[in-house]
């Protein structure tokens, strides 16, 4: 029998506060009552604020995000438009599946499971695309396979330098309301994430940002939809409602996830992120071990995939972790399958949570056969989580 708690290390679903599931516990209402907008306008209010976006709107559609990376495609494309996508993990090259079935015209840059997204191709390819042949731009903003962070902003710019005037898809599930986003200020058309990883709920509702253009888009597009239509959606939303069933419990979640968000502030979170992905770095090093990310520039803060010793197999370590430690790790995806496992640092997460992921992740793999001391990576994280109070101490 297993006691105590579940560990949940898994970059997302991720773990739910205990006051968010308290806030759930809710009867069942008329989603049609006159007073309904009382929930829901604020909520598409401060997802604005979270997305960052002014200008845009945010819709949620009972789902996921991939029902989103549907809904993006399918309100604002037309069958054989050509896009432009890069494959560098599992998640982007699921996107790029869906593009491909819902009948796009997929021009694929592959590039190593680990890098970023190939900019400079990007570049040279919407510079050669002179007649403008080119009708959307995919960037996979953190691939939570690899443990990568590609940089938008830098996407934004090359399309803007080659006169480009292809719509911006950003798949952000595992980076918005974690990482530092910006829609409006890097023109992102469609941004699309999730309820359970940096929102802190259950899975259940994908949340999509829609540019002004997008949403012009939309109006002349052909590629058929129904249930995820922007307009129907739209024009609900306008006066507080959905064109169908939403579910009510999750707005409740998300109203006190929100507030908390708004509590820490938006870039204290982003910090909090950062500051635990270090020390879980921190601790990939001192086992010298490496991470999957190629480069120090595309770390991801939410998601760190550790590669593991040659005759290692990552999948040992996971079923260690989750046998022997009630801990749940994160898999190797696709071709990463027993090369790496992965640590979810992503939402509700402090210090001490990290420590005991890193602490049973070392027992794991000690287990599974690496060479790692014992404390080690505990140590290395330890040395990232007390230096601001070191620091605070010295000042007194
Ligand atoms: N995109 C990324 C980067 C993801 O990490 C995931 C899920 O982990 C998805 C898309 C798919 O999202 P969902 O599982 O919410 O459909």
């Amino acid at each position: 029998m297993k006691t105590g708690i579940q560990h949940l290390y898994i970059p997302g679903p991720t773990n739910v506060p205990e006051v968010v599931r308290q806030a759930m516990n809710v009867p069942m209402q008329d989603h049609r009552a006159p007073d309904f907008g009382d929930l829901t306008m604020g909520l598409f209010a401060d997802l604005k604020k979270v997305f960052r976006t002014e200008t845009g709107r945010v819709m949620m559609f009972p789902g996921s995000g991939t029902g989103c990376w549907e809904a993006a495609i399918t309100n604002t494309l037309n069958p054989g438009d050509r896009v432009l996508m890069a494959r560098h993990g599992q998640f982007s090259h699921l996107w790029i599946e869906m593009a491909k079935k819902l009948g796009l015209d997929v021009e694929v840059v592959d590039v190593a499971w680990g890098a970023g997204v190939p900019v400079n191709e990007f570049a040279r390819i919407l510079g050669n695309d002179r007649h403008g042949k080119i009708k959307a731009v995919f960037v996979t903003h953190n691939e939570t396979a690899t443990g990568v962070t590609s940089d938008v902003a830098l996407v934004r710019r090359a399309m803007d330098e080659a006169f480009h005037d292809a719509l911006l898809f950003v798949d952000g599930v595992s980076s918005i309301a974690c990482i530092d986003f910006r829609m409006d200020e890097w023109g992102v058309d469609l941004a699309v994430t999730g309820t359970q990883k940096g929102f802190m709920l259950p899975a259940g509702l994908g949340i999509v940002g829609v540019s002004p253009k997008a949403m012009a888009a939309a109006e002349k597009n052909t590629l058929r939809r129904c249930f995820f239509d922007f307009a129907d959606m739209a024009k609900m939303n306008d006066t507080g409602y959905f064109p169908y069933t939403p579910p009510t419990q999750l707005l409740h979640g998300l109203r006190r996830a929100l507030d908390r968000m708004m509590d820490e502030g938006l870039d204290n979170v982003v910090a909090r992120h950062r500051r635990l992905a270090t020390g879980v770095r921190n601790a990939v090093a001192a086992w010298g071990l490496d991470v999957c990310a190629e480069h120090p520039s595309v770390y991801s803060d939410t998601v760190t995939a550790i590669k593991t010793p040659t005759g290692v197999d990552a999948r040992e370590v996971i079923k260690i972790a989750y046998d022997r430690y009630n801990c749940s790790l994160g898999s190797g995806l696709g071709p990463l399958a027993g090369k790496v496992f992965r640590i979810g640092h992503i939402g509700d997460l402090n210090e001490g949570m990290c420590l005991t992921a890193i602490s049973i992740a070392e027992m794991s793999l000690a287990a599974a056969g690496a060479q790692v001391r014992f404390g080690s990576g505990v140590a290395a994280a330890q040395d990232v989580y007390a230096e601001p109070f070191a620091r605070a101490v010295q000042r007194n």
